[in-house]
């Protein structure tokens, strides 16, 4: 039964050649009954006409309409050959503004949900929205997401400096973690694409496969301290300078720590850390940076550690830890190198721990490319922790039983597509 007005419907369908058959608000949703306005179909195969066979009703998941969930039934036309000798059997009309072939919502749904899933809402929210299934969404913001970024060619014309990270990629099924190797844009906050592996011939082919303007321009490459990443700038892009990337130093170095007190705690009480030993207590005040401590906090952390590390291990490995953060903030190149020469030195001494002089080896294999975060630093090249923006992915990146659609995903979110470019995206 139709309730409005014919041109109200026309203007809801937004489709000039389309007529309404029948509109109807229900409790919970709108239905809405349109069918194409045809002319005459050629037969694919013989070109001759034909006639209709069957009008079969396809219902889609549309837009909300005054807030309800809508759906669109679109009743079809399955064609057949007039010719009874024509080899070409029956088709159904398909019209891609309305709806792409074998996808369950509307196009104009469709490119909703792929932007607002791209903008960072999750999938069961877009899917609750629009009352349908979780799958139905996932599997259009897949199709929409893959035909967008292929159509983006501009994407990437202005990269310049670029970050190699790995990530961890979690699967739903939970029985297997794998690896990532996530490329990004540092300088514009971009993740450039993901790969489903961590090997050197692997990030090295997508690399140089990149157009050789692109290799041309890159200047800087950001990396954790992995031998594999450093070897694979300095086979395909060996005129870029390597810059380890500071959150990677800062964690080794907290991470060292760390380890020296859980050592010195199970020496000193025989035991893994309890709620009342002095060096578990001040776990997370060790790990922060000093200048966030309030006098109480640093006063307590003072005599924490005079009662549980009685051979100053655990206060040694937090000066290295807080001198290296120094270092990331010495605005001069040449005395922040001389701050880590100094560091270095000071910890592969005989006496220090073994912690600490396995972090000295560390620094002492990565320096240059440590200190190159100086150099970036005043040609203006990455610093801001390449982390920042993996962190941004790493929500997303659990629960996807597959890759693919995780890195689609991960690029609508964190790639900076040009969304303008979703109007006029066809999927047939
Ligand atoms: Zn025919």
């Amino acid at each position: 039964m139709v309730t409005d007005s014919t041109e109200i419907l026309r203007a809801l369908v937004g489709l000039k050649s389309v007529r309404v058959l029948r509109y109807e608000r229900r409790v919970k949703e709108v239905d809405l009954v349109i069918e194409l306005m045809i002319g005459d179909v050629a037969c694919p195969v013989c070109g001759g006409p034909t006639r209709v066979k069957e009008r079969p009703l396809v219902r889609y998941v549309d837009l909300p309409v005054y807030g309800q969930p809508m759906r669109l039934g679109w009743r079809k036309h399955r064609m057949v050959c007039v010719d009874l000798d024509c080899s070409g059997g029956s088709f159904v009309v398909q019209d891609h503004r309305i709806a792409a072939k074998n996808c369950l919502l509307t196009t104009r749904a469709a490119k909703w949900a792929t932007r607002q899933v791209g903008g960072g809402r999750t999938v069961s929210e877009v899917a609750n929205e629009l009352a349908c299934d979780w799958h139905t969404i996932n599997d259009v913001v897949t199709l929409y997401g893959a035909a967008l970024l292929a159509a983006d060619k501009k994407r990437l014309t202005r990269t310049t400096a670029i970050g190699l990270d790995e990530t961890r990629f979690v699967r739903l099924t939970g029985e297997n973690t794998s690896y990532a190797t996530t490329v990004a844009d540092v300088d514009h906050h971009q993740i450039i694409d993901i790969l489903p592996t961590r090997r050197f011939t692997d990030v090295a082919r997508f690399l140089n496969s990149q157009s050789e303007n692109w290799k041309q321009r890159i200047r800087y490459g950001a990396l954790d301290m992995s031998n594999t990443y450093a070897a694979v700038y300095t086979v395909i892009l060996p005129r870029a300078a390597q810059v380890v990337d500071s959150f990677h130093v800062v964690s080794l170095a907290n991470k060292t720590l760390d380890q020296v007190r859980r050592r010195v705690q199970q020496q000193q009480t025989g035991h893994r850390g309890r709620r009342d030993d002095p060096l578990y207590r001040i776990r997370r005040v060790l790990l922060t940076g000093e200048e966030h401590l309030s006098e109480t906090a640093t006063q307590r952390l003072e005599s924490l550690l005079q009662l549980g590390d009685p051979n100053m291990e655990v206060a040694l490995a937090y000066r290295v830890k807080e001198r290296l953060r120094d270092f990331y903030r010495e605005t001069n190149p040449v005395t922040a190198r001389a701050i880590l020469t100094d560091l270095y030195e000071h910890c592969t001494r005989p006496a220090m721990p073994p912690e600490i002089r396995k972090l000295a080896r560390t620094l002492n294999k990565w320096f240059d490319k440590i200190c190159n975060y100086h150099l970036a630093r005043i040609s203006n090249g990455p610093t801001e922790a390449l982390n920042n923006l993996i962190k941004r992915i790493k929500r997303i990146g659990f629960g996807f039983r597959n890759f693919d659609n995780y890195r689609i995903r991960a690029l609508l979110y964190a790639g900076k597509p040009n969304w303008r470019i979703l109007n006029s995206i066809v999927v047939q």
